[in-house]
């Protein structure tokens, strides 16, 4: 069997997009939020259901931009250092946008059932330092909105939610990036929807557009005024295109997406000591991941030797995360509530491979190995 790895980008077919990138050499404009990314801005805010959308070269830079935009970094110097409460759980891009903002993380526990932060936790680890809360919708779990946007409005918090899991899915026939104050979305190739590189916030505050706009380009405002400390962080021309080509086929990807997830459960359901996720209540999933817990003292083996079982045969799973955050060196010391959880799941987890045109046959030898 050829090599298998967790997932592998959809490409469109190469003459879509071709098509796509006629009119860039038609034009000469290869970035700085020219036709297709306005073209691209426009298409996807459609399909994502928001009020509001900025593009960035990527996911880790627009949630860096949006917390900087929201001002968090200004309130966090205002009070000495301010406080961010989060997940240890999730991908270290999250941590690492919060720390460079200079805010300091404080990790919150996870819910045992869909690894998202337990809302009932965060009260407790607010201070008179706390300016946000960065909720990750892990794997596409949706996060309880109702209850943190609850927590933010008693106490005037910010929440961004990082939703590079989340991309295209509903809760209650609500776009996913309609709750809190802004949502990332992630295009990096290994995403359900990819543009090679590229990333999004949708927000709902207008008054937030043009300080995302600016902050993605330096800072300038116009010719002669440069107002914000900015960077660089615009989608170009090019990916957009990729964009509109992926976007078109988006849909298809995800049905095809969850024949793989249901195979997986028909394989895989029932097996004692294995618990394969599900999609939550109310949800219109995209099945972006394939978690997989292994409790071993019911199924006999632990993670590890499942890992190892299908390393050896070429399928390269991935132990989506390990280790969890305040675990690591440079976050080991950061402020945070007991994250017994949080411990247990980063040690038990592996993500399955999952994708479009992952042949089902494939899964059914991936559960052959895992079934032992
Ligand atoms: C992929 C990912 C990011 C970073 O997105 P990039 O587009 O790769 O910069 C951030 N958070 C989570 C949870 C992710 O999975």
């Amino acid at each position: 069997m050829s090599r298998i790895y967790v997932t592998r980008p959809f490409l469109p077919d190469i003459n879509e997009f071709v098509n796509e990138i006629e009119p860039i050499f038609d034009s000469h404009i290869l970035t700085n939020m020219g036709p297709v990314y306005n073209k691209f801005q426009h298409r996807l805010k459609d399909y994502l259901d928001v009020p509001e959308l900025s593009l960035f070269v990527n996911g880790h830079m627009a949630l860096e931009m949006a917390i900087q935009a929201f001002d968090l970094d200004k309130a966090g110097r205002e009070r000495g250092g301010g406080e961010v409460i989060t997940t240890p759980f999730t991908f270290v891009s999250t941590i690492h946008a919060i720390k460079r903002n200079g805010l300091t993380p404080v990790f919150c526990d996870i819910n045992s059932d869909d690894y998202c932060i337990d809302a009932d936790k965060i009260g407790s680890l607010i201070t008179d330092k706390t300016v946000a809360i960065i909720p990750v919708h892990v794997y596409g779990h949706i996060c309880d909105t109702d209850k943190i946007e609850g927590i933010a409005k008693q106490h005037g918090l910010t929440v961004i939610y990082d939703g590079a899991h989340a991309f295209g899915e509903t809760y209650k026939g609500v776009g996913v990036g309609n709750f809190g104050d802004a949502t990332m979305f992630s295009f990096h190739a290994t995403k359900v929807f990819n543009t090679i590189e590229g990333g999004a916030i949708a927000f709902k505050d207008k008054a937030h557009s043009l300080p995302l706009h600016e902050l993605k380009n330096f800072g300038i405002h116009d010719e002669e005024h440069i107002g914000a400390v900015g960077g660089n962080a615009k989608l170009d021309e090019f990916r957009c295109a990729m964009g509109i080509c992926n976007l078109r086929h988006v849909d298809e990807c995800i049905a095809a997406r969850k024949e793989v997830h249901d195979k997986y459960h028909e394989r895989l359901d029932g097996i004692k000591g294995l618990t394969l996720s599900s999609p939550g209540k109310d949800v219109k999933p995209n099945y972006a991941y394939m978690p997989l817990y292994v409790e071993p003292e019911e199924f006999g083996r632990t993670r590890d030797d499942l890992y190892k079982a299908l390393k050896r045969k070429g399928i390269f799973a991935r132990k989506y995360f390990y280790p969890a955050l305040n675990e690591i060196d440079i976050y080991k010391d950061c402020p945070g509530g007991e994250t017994r959880i949080a411990a247990d799941v980063s040690r038990k987890i592996l993500t399955l491979p999952i994708y479009d045109s992952l042949a089902l046959e494939t899964v059914d030898e991936i559960c052959e190995i895992i079934r032992g």
